[in-house]
């Protein structure tokens, strides 16, 4: 506690809040929660991290602070920035210790309200999903979950390993929201036992929060062979081969491929190494990441093209390529670009594929408009081409990060549940 409170009182309470407003992908309140942890009125921090977030116990740990709020945290210009992601963690783990919950925080405003009378479906329960159905809840809409495993959560549960997000955090931040009165139907998938049509007739709106977890392929020769992996399909069904005494390479430069290499890792693989085509400081997962795959031994080859993966039936070896950082028009990054006979083959066991992800196949039949990436077009109230269905989360392309997906799941909650009133 008294550690917590050190935390608090470095913060310096800045007018202009730019770790809220530039660096939290959700516009948390930071300096007023962090304020009344100075206070000591924990559930007061909570009531007002709820205005914004119903994830601050997953937030608090997965996030990229280095990235986010703390990345402009005004604190961090001179020396190391307020530790905004652990208070965001504690003051969650407090009140759920304590008994307190979202339902007892939001209880006083719902007191006089009317009975139910619209009914929405959310197809999908992972960040974005659980986010939409506690705004629509605290607005007193029925909200029903279809969820197409047994466990609510997305990646939160399916994808991130247990050393990076315990599952019992997962499982709290799921029942505090669910004690909100929402109904949750497991098992349940599109084109498997739910239609999309019978729902939008069922339901006054219907929310596509279904992710996208189809895994982009490199096109390189040799993708083919056996011993070719793809990282999300591993994290989330986690059906991992035998790695004891092999070697693996994983392709790619997000939170996933650090994930990946981190989970390989610890199931035995003598050696793995991360591939990345930019530089350490283009790459997009998180720093505090990185540094924990570095303690564990994971190698990291920067600026490092795969040109082609070789062997018999199986993987081999890897051909392998440096690459220069060259400026292009019309581009705000440097561009990686393959330096002339710098190429060379690397024996690998194991090759992991990390390199983003598109919508399942059986988006393109819903009937819905695409945009030019595959992911489905929205207007400016996340309405999709249907006027009567909305989507949320990676399904509409985008950053990204669960923060992000939380963001767009309360915004449709704040368009469908009373804002945006021509809709009903
Ligand atoms: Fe506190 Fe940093 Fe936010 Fe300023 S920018 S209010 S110091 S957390």
């Amino acid at each position: 506690m008294e550690n917590i409170k050190e935390k608090a009182e470095y913060c310096l309470n800045c007018k202009l809040k730019p770790c809220s407003q530039k660096g939290c992908p959700l516009h948390n309140n930071i300096p007023d929660f962090i304020h009344q942890i100075k206070e000591e009125n924990f559930y007061k921090a909570y009531e007002i991290l709820s205005e914004t977030t119903v994830l601050p116990g997953i937030c608090g740990r997965i996030c990229p602070h280095q990235e986010q709020c703390q990345g402009s945290c005004v604190r961090g210009i001179k020396g190391e920035p307020v530790s905004i992601g652990d208070m965001e963690a504690f003051v969650f783990d407090y009140v759920i210790k304590n008994g307190y919950s979202l339902k007892k925080c939001w209880k006083k405003e719902n007191q006089n309200k009317k009975q139910k009378t619209k009914k929405v479906a959310i197809i999908g329960g992972g960040p974005a999903g659980l986010t939409c159905a506690a705004f629509l809840a605290r607005k007193d809409v029925k909200v029903t979950i279809y969820e197409k495993y047994n466990k609510l959560g997305g990646l939160l549960t399916h994808g991130i390993p247990e050393f990076r997000l315990s599952k019992e955090i997962v499982e709290k931040t799921i029942s505090n929201i669910l004690e909100l009165g929402i109904e949750v139907k497991y098992n349940s998938e599109i084109g498997k036992n739910i239609k999309l049509e019978e729902l939008r007739e069922e339901y006054d709106a219907v929310i596509l929060s279904i992710g996208a977890n189809i895994p982009l392929k490199m096109g390189v020769k040799g993708e083919n062979l056996t011993g070719v992996l793809y990282a999300n399909e591993l994290l989330e069904h986690k059906s991992h081969p035998d790695y004891k005494e092999k070697t693996v390479f994983v392709i790619g430069g997000g939170n996933v491929a650090i994930d990946a290499a981190r989970t390989v890792k610890k199931l035995g693989a003598k050696e793995v190494k991360v591939i990345y085509r930019r530089s350490e400081e283009q790459m997009p997962a998180s720093k505090k990441e990185v540094e924990e795959a570095l303690n564990e031994n994971v190698d990291f080859l920067y600026q490092t093209n795969i040109l082609q993966i070789i062997g018999k039936d199986k993987v081999e070896k890897a051909e392998l390529i440096k690459t220069e950082l060259i400026k292009k028009e019309g581009e705000e990054r440097l561009i990686p670009k393959n330096i002339d006979n710098s190429n060379y083959t690397l024996e690998a066991d194991y090759i992991i594929m990390a390199l983003g992800s598109k919508p399942a196949e059986y988006v393109k039949g819903l009937g819905l408009e695409l945009n030019e990436r595959g992911n489905i077009k929205i207007n400016e109230n996340y309405q999709t081409s249907d006027s009567k269905i909305f989507a949320i989360g990676d399904l509409i392309g985008g950053k990204k990060t669960v923060a992000w997906a939380a963001y767009t799941g309360r915004k449709v909650a704040a368009r469908v549940g009373d804002k945006w009133q021509p809709y009903f």
